[in-house]
């Protein structure tokens, strides 16, 4: 497969997307991102790198870190995580509170903001020190020490954070936090600002595409029957409220966050990671899901 020249024609054929879409202002320091940004890193299962445009900048990856911190704490409960999380998707918005309270404070998955909420308490349960300790599982993954939070974003998120300060209060309202929400909240602020480039979020998630083992030492972290599980959650409810969408036109298990990343993967094949801050109606960045579309159209190969 000659990913080098299937890259460097996406690059030309979603130009003329570059200007659909608008940055996220939700979080102040996010909204001062130059908007034409656009990046994207593959990593074979061979370890065999291929990257264009602005691959090696960083950038806020907000709720791809979701992904990860489900990886971790799957490590310490396993299965008995889905006690206090569902494995549905939710078909409202990331940050939506009513189905929460209906559904008398069970999130209906870990990657809407409640459901993440709940796995950045478990976290903060297991850990000694939950930031120190989540940032070098983070950094062991691609081996990679330059990876860091942005304390910047995360005080920025930290001051309007009122509907993740809401999902929290509600979620402790029915038991489902067992730590206070102000550590929670802390802890999943800062777990969000972490930032990467293109590279290093493909090199860091490429355990996803490898049966659970990572780039860095080939270190095994879940098993394989662990990984079938999250990228199925990743399938059906990366995207949020449009999920579908995703994997009808892309056909790969994912993560967006609002900071503009999406991270893909094709089992056993490769990890992709790609950046453009301008995002659709639904949070998710407008060129990265068509960079994707034609990935998986120009390489002919999706999981379907
Ligand atoms: N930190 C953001 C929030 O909690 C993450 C949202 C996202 O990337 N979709 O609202």
């Amino acid at each position: 497969m000659n990913y080098d020249q299937i890259l460097k024609k996406i690059d030309k054929e979603i130009k003329p997307f570059a200007n659909e879409g608008n940055v996220s202002d939700s979080i102040h320091e996010l909204a001062l991102i130059n908007p034409s940004k656009f990046g994207i890193h593959l990593v074979t299962t061979e370890k065999m790198d291929y990257s264009f445009g602005d691959s090696n900048e960083k950038f806020s990856i907000q709720s791809i870190s979701k992904v990860l911190s489900l990886s971790y704490a799957f490590q310490f409960l396993g299965e008995n995580i889905w006690s206090r999380v569902g494995v549905e998707p939710s078909g409202n918005p990331f940050n939506s509170l009513a189905q929460l309270e209906y559904e008398k404070g069970k999130p209906r998955n870990p990657f809407i903001n409640a459901g993440a909420i709940v796995i950045a308490d478990i976290l903060v349960s297991n850990l000694k020190n939950p930031k120190n300790d989540f940032l070098s599982f983070v950094r062991n993954l691609a081996n990679c020490n330059s990876i860091d939070f942005n304390e910047k974003v995360a005080l920025s998120e930290k001051k309007v954070g009122f509907r993740n300060a809401a999902l929290a209060n509600i979620l402790k309202s029915f038991g489902n936090l067992k730590n206070g929400v102000e550590e929670v909240l802390d802890f999943y602020f800062y777990q969000c600002s972490i930032e990467m480039t293109c590279k290093e979020l493909a090199q860091s998630c490429y355990f996803f595409a490898n049966g659970g083992n990572t780039y860095s030492q080939n270190q095994r972290i879940l098993t394989e029957s662990q990984i079938k599980r999250l990228n199925a959650l990743m399938q059906t409810c990366g995207f949020y409220d449009e999920s579908g969408e995703f994997a009808y036109k892309v056909g790969l298990p994912g993560k967006s966050g609002i900071g503009g990343g999406i991270m893909a993967i094709h089992p056993q094949k490769y990890c992709v990671a790609t950046w453009s801050p301008r995002l659709n109606l639904k949070g998710n960045s407008v060129m990265g899901m068509k960079a994707l579309e034609l990935l998986t159209t120009e390489t002919q190969m999706s999981i379907f």
